[in-house]
């Protein structure tokens, strides 16, 4: 079985008083939990503001950082923008790339996601690369060409099982308190496994998270589909029990 990564996105929540008590927390469990409990990788991804801060936070504990963004080029005329170095620099190891807050909010297509994707190999990260329909497609019943579309144009040539992670979430489960039946999901992440391995040996290893308002009440149950390889947390990591409560429902 593939080690689990339990992956919480804060998003644009968080000032450094909760950001480095939320973090303190977590890395505090993972301490204390020690080797037994540590069968799952776990990580967040705070605000760009607060990485320094949660880095220092989670030092020599198992939790790992993660950025939410990061630009195709390493670093430049890019006003407001963080390139992957720079994330690297302060110690991220992962970075989300094309989640469907960015492609909708930013207009981000797959190209710029395969580009930020590229970026982050070129800097030692891990991408975790979120892919997922609409509504509208999914009542098309278009879903698997749609996630089969953006798997194949989002990951660039550099992308393997150790440098890259695909997060499927579906846009209409984020954030809305609504998840797709467990048939559901496993029909997607079938899918997925059977166009990692075919994109390259040792796809059986690409690690494949659901993501989707996943909650301390249902994670068990996403966690046990075949593929499921972990989960993308949005909300529910805002609260360390909350949170800790998905990393230890993991088979
Ligand atoms: C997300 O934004 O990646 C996400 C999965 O959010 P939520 O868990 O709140 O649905």
């Amino acid at each position: 079985m593939l080690r689990p990564l339990i992956a919480g996105n804060w998003k644009m929540n968080g000032r450094r008083a909760d950001g480095i008590a939320l973090a303190s927390e977590l890395a505090r469990r993972t301490r204390r939990a020690g080797g037994a409990e540590l069968t799952r990788d776990l990580l967040i991804c705070p605000p760009a503001t607060l990485l320094v801060a949660v880095a220092q936070a989670i030092a020599d504990s198992p939790v790992s950082l993660g950025a939410q963004d990061c630009h195709s080029a390493a670093s430049g005329a890019h006003t407001g923008d963080v390139g992957a170095p720079m994330l690297a620099d302060v110690g991220c190891r992962y970075v989300i790339v094309g989640h469907s807050e960015r492609r909708a909010n930013h207009g981000e297509s797959d190209q710029l996601v395969n580009a930020k994707a590229a970026a982050a190999h070129a800097a030692s990260l891990v991408a975790i690369v979120c892919i997922g329909e609409t509504e509208a497609e999914r009542n098309d019943g278009t879903t698997l060409a749609v996630v089969g579309r953006q798997f194949a144009a989002s990951l660039p040539a550099s992308a393997a099982p150790d440098n890259t992670v695909i997060a499927y979430e579906p846009v209409w489960a984020i954030g809305s308190g609504r998840v797709p039946t467990e048939m559901e999901i496993a029909a997607v992440h079938d899918h997925l496994r059977t166009l990692a391995r075919s994109r390259a040996p040792g796809g059986e290893r690409l690690r494949l998270l659901y993501g989707g308002s996943v909650k301390a009440s249902n994670a068990a149950g996403i966690l046990a589909i075949a593929n499921v390889n972990g989960a993308l947390v949005g909300g529910a990591s805002l609260n360390a029990d909350d949170f800790w409560a998905i990393a230890c429902s993991c088979p």
